[in-house]
């Protein structure tokens, strides 16, 4: 018997509900169509992931496929042909992973009744270390479809009229009988003659060469939100491919974040300074103000005594939450550096302390070199 089920979802025959569930997210996300720029491949291997979790994830069904181990559970997931069908809700499966501004959809072309959906358009757009802490408007532009202005969007030449498609009759869809373990299954698929448009263009528009839709370069103004993180990304609905007789797509952009600038350092919401003091400031203690990047001046009480790597805590002066009433601290870690070069009076003073402290120093090496 073959389990692919378990194969393809990469879980045990023994997988819990939860484990089977954590492994469909995982392995949804890695292949998911949009995420690869509609790749042929990862959106067959989409399709089984999905296929895969619907039967496992429902107990009923996976306890018959344990029984029969087959996949052949009516419709089968190779016909490329065929749309993709379940009544599974992604937005549930994929809120974790866009925590906010709505949740997730099903991108790729999505048909209702004839119209064709608009397919999701991702783009990665570069932020600067300062405007992700801060936020800010920003305008980017990326290419999407829209409907042909020629035809508008009809695809066919101005004046004719298209024809019925011969094998759905205007549906766009087609009904298509299955044998499974179950008895027969009736699924609904989309018409490949017409591509599920349901008719026949004979004349087709010259501007768009009966595609209906031409690429226009597009700009919009995002509203980035302060917090903003490397590889989050904002959903902004309507804003992908235009639908043929449906709704648009939308549209999905990830950022580019460097998580450091000139020694400050981010992690999530914290934020990371080393500050290198001499040692006589651990020693003795000293306040000063220190200049960092981005956040600007921060005074800083070093007390006497500070070990190396020590670190000061700055509460809420971290980065924002995103989507939280929050902020993360700042944290700046003491490095103490020993000198490499002393004046004479310099290392006198350290040679009194020597003698003080009973210290019979070798006074060779590099300090010697010095003088
Ligand atoms: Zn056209
Ligand atoms: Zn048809």
């Amino acid at each position: 018997m073959a389990y692919e089920f378990y194969e393809i979802l990469e879980v045990s025959r023994e997988a819990s509900p939860e484990e089977i569930k954590k492994a469909y997210r995982k392995k949804a996300m890695e292949v998911h169509p949009d995420r690869h720029g509609g790749d042929k491949e990862k959106e067959l291997l989409f399709k089984e992931v999905n296929e895969a979790y619907a039967t496992l994830s429902d107990p009923q069904k996976r306890a018959q496929y344990d029984r029969f181990g087959s996949n052949d559970m009516g419709g089968g997931f190779g016909g490329g042909q065929w749309g993709f069908h379940t009544n599974m809700d992604f937005s549930d499966i994929f809120e974790s992973f866009f925590g906010w501004g709505g949740g997730f959809q099903w991108g790729g072309t999505r048909r209702k009744s004839g119209g064709i959906e608009g397919e999701d358009i991702e783009i990665r757009v570069r932020l600067d270390f300062a405007d992700a802490l801060s936020g800010l408007k920003k305008t980017v532009s990326y290419t999407r479809k829209v409907l042909c202005t020629t035809c508008e969007g009809s695809g066919a030449k101005k004046g004719t009229e298209p024809k019925e498609c011969t094998q759905c009759r205007w549906a766009g869809q087609v009904r298509r009988r299955t044998q499974t373990i179950f008895g027969v299954m009736e699924q609904m698929g989309i018409c490949d003659v017409c591509r599920g448009t349901g008719k026949i263009i004979t004349d087709t528009c010259a501007s768009c060469r009966g595609e209906r839709r031409e690429s226009l370069k597009t700009e919009k103004e995002i509203d980035i939100p302060a917090g903003i993180d490397d590889g989050m990304t904002i959903k902004v609905r309507g804003e992908g491919n235009d639908g043929i007789g449906s709704t648009p797509g939308d549209l999905y952009i990830t950022f580019n974040i460097p998580d450091s600038i000139d020694g400050l350092r981010r992690e999530d919401t914290n934020l990371y300074y080393i500050l290198e003091i001499d040692p006589v400031e651990a020693i003795l203690g000293i306040k000063k103000t220190l200049k960092l990047p981005v956040l600007g001046d921060r005074s800083i009480d070093i007390k006497t005594g500070t070990q190396h790597d020590e670190v000061l805590r700055f509460k809420w002066d971290g980065v924002k939450h995103i989507s939280k009433d929050q902020k993360g601290d700042l944290f700046i870690t003491i490095h103490i550096k020993i000198p490499t070069h002393l004046s004479k009076k310099e290392r006198e003073l350290y040679h009194a302390i020597a003698e003080e402290k009973n210290i019979e120093v070798s006074d060779g090496g590099f300090l010697s070199k010095i003088f």
